[in-house]
C-alpha cells in the first residue's frame, strides 16, 4: 500500500507530494514506520481532521 491515491484534508493536495505537516505525518506512517495502519482507518483519520479543521474555521 502507498500514499500515492491519497488527497489530504488539510492542504488539498496529494499526500505523496507532502505540502504540508498532515501529508508528512501520513507519508511517514506509510513509508517511515512499520506500522500496519490500513487505508480505510487513515481515510477516517483524515475524516476527522478535516471536520475539526472546519469546526475550528466556523468558530472563528
Ligand atoms: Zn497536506
Amino acid at each position: 500500500m502507498c500514499c500515492e491515491h491519497l488527497i489530504c484534508a488539510r492542504c488539498a493536495g496529494p499526500v505523496v507530494e507532502a505540502r504540508c505537516s498532515a501529508c508528512r505525518a501520513t507519508k511517514a506512517q506509510f513509508h517511515g514506520s512499520h506500522l500496519t495502519l490500513s487505508p480505510s482507518m487513515l481515510v477516517v483519520l483524515i475524516a476527522a481532521l478535516s471536520l475539526l479543521t472546519l469546526l475550528a474555521v466556523r468558530h472563528v
